[in-house]
């Protein structure tokens, strides 16, 4: 197997060479641990296609653990929100699901083991002198003066902590390593502090808590977990992560791989940012279809194939992985472009009267798909008013505008040819009706009209008309790295424009969520009502390179 291979990263290289080395006995076990701090974002996304993907690929299994060793940030609606997602992502952590709480009782025997071998000991200083002594990148840390406690005492004491004989920082337990370490990690780190707070799975049980590099490594060896995948900021962690296990009686000793983080221009990633732009109501919501959460863009159209295939394409290296946000919007169009059915809706009305016309509505089909006849048809009105966008008319046209003018012709899409004879302007000057003629002989399809006009617009009748709530979206923020210090000031101030469209009824009618509206974009049904631009038909963003209307 060579990272060349097609698909081949080189973390399946190396899995691939651990199953040939028959190594993986068990087979590939992988896990996904989210902290429930805060809804899941594209970021995760990455590491969820790698974890799952892997396992499906090898015929391996998954784990979703939470990892919820921090009670004062996390939350049960954030459990939710994450199982919920992974599921939309397509994938299945069957009964695998597990919290790093499941564990908290091994964890705690572990801890006294490590004691008992002189490997731990109950440190008394407060956090602050903990960290004045842990030295810097060049000056090696100091030894605590508890450092040498005896097994007996620092037992005693860590046992009065679980007890909640203490108040919160009176007291912590650290692994005994090296205070003179070039790796600041191994500074006899942290593995248990006092927390005296309810945790939301195990209640009051517990009044100390363990810390991410005691718990992670020791569940992963407790699930057997074959290949512990994470992002590079863990690889000064790793000696710790090899420290801990490796001084405990556990006979499975699980390899930390790590892999570049997933950054995504023109947006922010981290949990910490994500909860400001919630709580200072820049957004409306975790799941507001400006977030790169995954709820948010499942909410803003964004269907889970095109989030796997951008994450395929994004790929698995260490090197630098900031993403330009053309190549999300590339890989959402390709799958809406072969999967959104089609239909009409103007955004922007001007009525037009046919005057010709006369009598009762006439009934038009069209295809809901050109390419996917399966999806079949619906049933589009043509009649005496109808609407079309106001950008499509123009009194004073510019050269080559293919579109309606005074006396000009256009094609209505799957309909008829009309002709503008007169313009009803209001007493500002603005166009408030168009009275046109229709030509009966040119149906589209059946047309013998002779008539060759330009352009093809698109059109809703008013008797075919819903008036619907079209939410126009934009990127979230102006630079492609926003300013983290102070967000509001990159921020986007057209993110968001509203508008009451017309949309075709069938559209509206329809059980289906994706449409591209002709013309004008790919749009999603919002649960809340109305509909929500997922992306343009091309790539029209004007603060970008390259943009082009
Ligand atoms: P944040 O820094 O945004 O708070 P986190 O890494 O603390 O994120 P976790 O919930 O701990 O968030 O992440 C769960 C898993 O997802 C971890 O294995 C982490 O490495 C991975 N992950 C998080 N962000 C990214 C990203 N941007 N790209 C790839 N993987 C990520
Ligand atoms: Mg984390």
């Amino acid at each position: 197997m060579t990272e060349n291979e097609p698909g081949r990263d080189f973390i399946r290289t190396r899995i691939a060479d651990d199953l040939a080395a028959g190594s993986l006995e068990g087979g590939v076990v992988t896990r996904f641990p989210p902290e429930p701090n805060g809804f899941l974002h594209i970021g995760h996304a990455k590491s969820i296609c790698l974890n799952f993907g892997v396992a499906q690929e090898f015929g391996g299994v998954t784990y979703l653990r939470f990892d919820d060793t921090n009670p004062l940030k996390e939350d049960n609606s954030f459990v939710e929100a994450i199982e919920a997602d992974v599921r939309w992502l397509g994938f299945d952590f069957g009964d695998r699901l597990t919290y790093a709480s499941d564990y908290f009782d091994h964890l705690f025997r572990f801890a006294v083991e490590l004691i008992e071998g002189g490997n731990a000991y109950v440190c008394s200083l407060n956090q602050e002198e903990i960290r004045a002594s842990r030295g810097t990148l060049t000056e090696p840390g100091t030894n605590s003066p508890y450092r040498d406690r005896s097994v007996e005492e620092s037992l005693a004491l860590f046992q009065a902590m679980r007890a909640g004989e203490f108040a919160d920082g009176e007291h912590v337990l650290r692994a005994k390593i090296d205070m003179a370490s070039p790796n600041i990690n191994l500074r006899d780190p942290v593995l248990y502090r006092i927390r005296n707070v309810a945790h939301q799975r195990t209640g009051d049980a517990w009044h100390i808590y363990p810390t991410y590099d005691f718990t992670h490594c020791i569940c992963d060896a407790l699930e057997g977990i074959t290949h512990s995948l994470c992002t590079l900021e863990f690889e000064d962690h790793r000696p710790l992560y090899d420290w801990v296990i490796g001084n405990l009686s556990i006979n499975h000793h699980p390899p930390q791989i790590e892999f570049s983080r997933l950054g995504l221009e023109y947006t922010v990633m981290s949990k910490r940012l994500l909860h400001t732009l919630v709580e200072d109501k820049h957004v409306d919501g975790w799941d507001d279809p400006r977030m790169p959460t995954l709820a948010g863009l499942r909410r803003l159209g964004v269907r889970p194939e095109a989030l796997r295939e951008f994450c395929s394409r994004v790929g698995v290296t260490k090197q630098d992985n900031t993403v330009e946000y053309e190549l999300l919007e590339f890989c959402v169009r390709s799958d809406l472009e072969d999967n959104a059915p089609r239909g009409m809706a103007v955004l922007d009305p001007i009525k037009v009267t046919i005057t010709n016309f006369a009598g009762d509505d006439e009934i038009l089909t069209a295809a809901w798909h050109p390419k996917q006849p399966e999806l079949g048809e619906r049933a589009l009105r043509f009649g005496r008013s109808l609407f079309i966008e106001r950008e499509d008319f123009a009194l004073e046209p510019p050269p080559k505008f293919k579109r309606l003018t005074k006396g000009g012709l256009v094609r209505l899409r799957y309909g008829y040819i009309i002709r503008c004879d007169e313009v009803v302007t209001d007493d500002a000057g603005r166009v408030v009706e168009l009275l046109c003629e229709y030509e009966p002989s040119s149906k589209s399809g059946e047309d013998t009209s002779g008539l060759k006009p330009k352009g093809v617009i698109h059109w809703v009748a008013e008797s075919n008309a819903s008036e619907q709530k079209i939410r126009l979206y934009e990127r979230l923020f102006l630079q492609p790295k926003p300013d983290t210090s102070d967000l509001s000031a990159s921020l986007n101030p057209q993110s968001l424009s509203e508008r009451a469209g017309l949309v075709e009824q069938a559209i509206v009618d329809s059980d289906m969520k994706h449409f591209q509206f002709e013309r004008q974009g790919y749009f999603a049904r919002d649960p809340d009502g109305g509909f929500n631009r997922t992306v343009t038909l091309r790539d029209s963003w004007k603060g970008g390179k390259g943009g082009k209307g």
